[in-house]
């Protein structure tokens, strides 16, 4: 009894100063902790590879062969070539080349296992992982061997696979019997799911891929079950009715602007206003995600929610991540408000304290209704007489802490409703895990009228040719954006690296034909928003920037976006980028520009962008490339769970059908009261699937 609790350091082979190791680099100190650490692969050693048989199509293969030589093309290239009689291939190393250069002696025989990759037409191995050869006529095992996390100090202390896969078989041999399902008898009825005993022997020691599928599908579903449900559960007891605002009415205001819209809306957005609306008089607070790829049209949406508020005789505000945006907010909200009578003010970091003052005697006696700004919103004079709704843009840029702030200034004690828009089309399966607790709503719809943008990639050899373009384009009347990425650690080097590109372009475009105007994070914000008007209001022609201008800026009359040094972007940002143009009527291009080192993948990831302009493809791929952690707008916080097996990114169809059972728990048992359901209550209550209040809203 007591194994599962029982310290790693009395496995065998294992003992205080092992069992510290393991601790300090993998986290676990007793037996059943580390029953769940799980092989995040598995090599298939069953049966050993011909070089000649290999394709580039392969997955992980293994293949016995000699070093034959070793060469280092570039300091940070090393090749080395190994032959098995049947034929020769390379194996590559970017890193580690010292210890590879030892190791790899000429005449030494090794496996190599890795995925072979087509290079110059030839076959190779980027990394492979190298283990001692079998003896001459020696079978491989037959078998699947999981391979388990590990570090440079495990392998340094001893601890290497094979002695991971020991120490699990005794682990295993020891803790199994005591382990203890966590899931309801009816929940693994209904799924098809093995049982725990099963799917842990399995996942560790599986006989074929066939258990090892049952066995990590069993593991996977209970990990996207569990979150959902707990994340389910919140939502079930903040929309409980009398916990919002209620804004029954439409309202004149709402009305008269839509009466007056130079436009009709689209179908999406009429959807979306629809279910706007319903929750707003629901009498629960609304806590609504808006997704709506760039140029859908979410900021008429956002507008027309707060003339709810107002028609209600309450006030709104909308807040965005920085003073360019806000203030083009302001502009066209002033435009869509003038047939409304509604007063709309802006307020951010560079407003006077003249007309602060003026703004916060307005805000307090109610005959201000629509506030529009940045953070400098939350600040605590900031004091609403009659807060019913918050619109926040690009919410990924504010901090929980800041929302927590926004929250308390709404009417009468109650939370204001949240709307939170994003541009950045989020993969559904991360959406429904990073928003779990809020209801989304999609415009799926461009308005009419919008023409794609005609994307080209090139390299750097072709900038005369992409100058004459540009010139051809501004002839006509058209605007040019240029952004450079941000390239170095320092940001002195970055700035540096956009100063050149500008004096390049000012060389090629000067003055007095063409005007050039530049944008970048380290300018006053007065600097900014100078040059930014300038490019606005079609005074200058091209427009040098980072990626400052990456959200929301609005200029029609540009219709050129060339992005340098392109490869170092994140596709969805690329996504977004590309969004500034194509808004007006005319014909309007991204140029992707990617240095001449560009990798394969960087450039088939280029070659996607120049495929698809559709957000949500480009970010599920984005999303696959680079696994959700890294995914643009989670980087800052990192994801907010840790999933030990599934994989947001690669389980989707099982986190949609985990999403749906969870509801279906839920509704027959909305708090879980239930007896056949209290192992799932002690599972929650571990606080494992606790959302690190990233994404809590209310
Ligand atoms: P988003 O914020 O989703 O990127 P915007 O709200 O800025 O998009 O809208 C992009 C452009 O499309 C704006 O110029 C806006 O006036 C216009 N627009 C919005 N809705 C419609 C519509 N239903 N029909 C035609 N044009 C529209
Ligand atoms: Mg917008």
């Amino acid at each position: 009894m007591g194994e599962l609790t029982t310290s790693i350091q009395y496995l065998p082979g294992v003992g205080p100063k092992r069992a510290a190791l393991l601790t300090r680099e993998l986290g676990v100190q007793t037996i059943g902790e580390l029953i769940r650490i799980y092989p995040f692969r598995y090599i298939d050693r069953s049966r050993i590879y011909k070089i000649a048989e290999l394709r580039a199509d392969m997955t992980g293969v293994q293949v016995c062969a000699t070093v034959l030589r070793a060469e280092m093309p570039s300091p940070k290239r090393l090749s080395v070539w190994v032959g098995d009689g049947s034929g020769e291939m390379e194996m590559v190393f970017f890193s580690g080349i010292k210890w590879n250069v030892e190791r790899l002696r000429k005449g030494a025989r090794f496996l190599f296992y890795g995925k072979p990759a087509e290079f110059n037409g030839r076959l190779n191995m980027v990394h492979p992982e190298i283990d001692p050869a079998p003896a001459e006529g020696e079978q491989p095992q037959g078998t699947l061997t999981g391979v388990y996390p590990s570090t440079e100090k495990l392998k340094n202390g001893g601890v290497t696979g094979k002695v991971m896969c020991r120490l699990m078989a005794s682990a295993l041999a020891l803790a199994l019997p005591e382990v203890e399902e966590t899931l309801p008898e009816y929940v693994l009825r209904d799924n098809g799911l093995v049982p725990l005993r099963y799917a842990l022997q399995n996942i560790h020691f599986p006989k074929d891929q066939y258990v090892l599928s049952k066995a990590s599908m069993r593991l996977k579903f209970e990990e996207l079950f569990l979150l959902q449900l707990s994340l389910l559960k919140q939502k079930f007891i903040t929309s409980r009715a009398g916990t919002g605002i209620p804004l029954p009415k439409v309202g004149e205001p709402f009305n008269a602007c839509y009466r007056a819209l130079p436009y009709e809306l689209t179908g999406a957005q009429k959807r979306v206003i629809h279910e706007i609306r319903d929750d707003l008089k629901s009498g629960a607070q609304m806590n609504r995600l808006l997704q709506g790829d760039v140029g859908s049209g979410k900021t008429m949406v956002a507008v027309l929610s707060c003339l709810i508020a107002i028609g209600n005789g309450y006030q709104a505000c909308i807040m965005a991540p920085t003073e360019v945006l806000a203030r083009q907010h302001y502009n066209n909200i002033s435009k869509y408000l003038a047939p409304t009578g509604v007063r709309v003010e802006l307020l951010t970091g560079s407003t006077t304290q003249k007309v602060r003052r003026e703004i916060h005697a307005a805000l307090e006696d109610g005959s201000l209704g629509i506030l529009v700004g940045t953070h400098a919103l939350l600040e605590d004079n900031v004091r609403f007489k009659a807060l019913a709704l918050a619109v926040i843009d690009e919410q990924h840029r504010f901090g929980v802490d800041q929302r927590a702030k926004l929250w308390a200034k709404g009417a009468g004690g109650l939370p204001p409703h949240v709307l939170v828009m994003t541009a950045t089309p989020i993969p559904r399966t991360l959406a429904m895990t990073l928003y779990g607790d809020l209801d989304v709503s999609i415009i799926d719809e461009m308005p009419p009228g919008r023409k794609p943008v005609q994307s080209m990639l090139i390299t750097p050899s072709k900038r005369s040719a992409l100058y004459g373009f540009m010139r051809k384009e501004i002839a006509a009347g058209r605007q040019v954006f240029v952004v450079y990425p941000l390239i170095f650690e320092s940001e002195k080097l970055d700035l540096q690296n956009l100063q050149n590109g500008f004096e390049d372009i000012v060389r090629a475009f000067p003055l007095p034909d063409y005007k050039v105007a530049i944008v970048h994070g380290q300018q006053s914000a007065e600097e900014k928003n100078f040059n930014m008007d300038a490019f606005v209001a079609g005074r200058a022609n091209i427009l040098v920037s980072t990626t400052v201008i990456e959200v929301g800026v609005d200029v029609p009359n540009a219709s050129v976006m060339v992005i340098e040094s392109a490869q170092r972007f994140g596709l969805s940002q690329l996504h977004q980028l590309r969004g500034r143009v194509g808004r007006g009527a005319e014909k309007s291009y991204c140029i992707f520009v990617a240095d001449y080192k560009t990798s394969k993948e960087a450039r088939q990831r280029l070659e996607l962008m120049c495929s698809t302009e559709d957000g949500f493809v480009i970010a599920e791929e984005d999303m696959k490339m680079r696994g959700p952690g890294d995914l643009e707008g989670t980087q800052q916080s990192g994801l907010p769970i840790n999933l030990n097996i599934a994989s947001l990114a690669r389980d989707g169809l099982l986190l949609q059908q985990a999403r749906a059972y969870a509801l279906k728990v839920l509704e027959a048992d909305p708090s879980l009261q239930l007896g056949c359901n209290a192992l799932l209550v002690a599972e929650l209550r571990k606080g494992k699937y606790d959302i690190k209040d990233y994404s809590k809203i209310s």
